[in-house]
């Protein structure tokens, strides 16, 4: 039986992401603002979003047949391996790399791009503004971010944050396949276009894929909007509730609705 300040601490961050996603009145609250539309397609800056665009254009090679087994001695193994690679170049240029974090029994793993700024600096991911609110999502979700897993495609961060190449990716891709293979969630969410076309092949754009449930290896991906894009569009409150509503599917699927 959860104890009564933690239900409460729930409710509230419940609350308090449903209010921010303009979705207040389902609580009762009414909206501040009205919403605005949302941004065209994976806009993102013209100079990155061309970045991506090229990025996802280069021709990758096939995904694995099937999820592979575990090979490590333990799942901390593979995290001091992740600690200590060296197979592409982000990892001479990084400060630390990043495994990911949280639960490695949960049902539930996100999956980002690579770290940041702040999580090279930090080891851990998602814990700049970006992280801050994906840690609300998971809260307003009824989980402890203890409860989950948060991982991204590549453990280094690349330079000025732009997207990791797609050598990058592969190079890095058995550390991801690893994880998943070890923690067996039963959903993956796919934060932002890097990590939704590294699980689903015929990725095209976030507008037409988000919000679908697309399969990797027998395993139910949810892609949605990365969080940044969310920052950096903070005035839309369309788009949170377009990934709120993306989260209520996950949630159905796991019997938490
Ligand atoms: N963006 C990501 O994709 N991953 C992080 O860990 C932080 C920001």
């Amino acid at each position: 039986m959860p104890k009564r300040v933690d239900l409460v601490a729930d409710i509230e961050a419940q609350a308090a992401f449903l209010e921010e996603c303009g979705a207040g009145f389902l609580i009762g609250v009414k909206p501040r603002r009205p919403a605005v539309p949302p941004p065209a397609a994976s806009g993102s800056g013209p100079l990155r979003s061309e970045r991506l665009r090229r990025a996802l254009e280069t021709p990758r090679s096939a995904p694995p047949a099937s999820l592979p087994e575990f090979t490590y001695e333990s799942f901390d193994k593979l995290v001091e391996t992740i600690r200590g690679c060296t197979r592409c170049a982000l990892g001479r240029l990084r400060t630390q790399a990043v495994p990911g974090e949280g639960s490695v029994t949960t049902e539930l793993m996100f999956v980002g791009e690579g770290p940041g700024r702040d999580e090279d600096l930090q080891g851990r991911p998602f814990v700049g503004r970006a992280g801050q609110l994906l840690r609300k999502i998971i809260a307003a979700m009824g989980f402890r971010e203890d409860e989950v897993y948060i991982t991204n495609v590549v453990k280094c961060r690349p330079p000025e944050n732009r997207p990791p190449h797609r050598d990058e990716a592969e190079a890095c891709s058995p550390y991801l396949l690893q994880q998943i293979a070890y923690i067996r969630p039963k959903v993956i969410v796919t934060l932002g276009a890097t990590p939704t076309s590294f699980f689903l092949p015929m990725y095209r754009s976030m507008t037409a894929t988000r919000g679908h449930f697309g399969e990797f290896l027998g395993l139910p991906v949810m892609p949605t909007f990365h969080p940044s894009y969310l920052v950096r569009n903070e005035g839309n409150r369309e788009l949170k509730r377009m990934v709120w509503g993306d989260m209520q599917k996950v949630m159905a699927l796991l019997g938490r609705k």
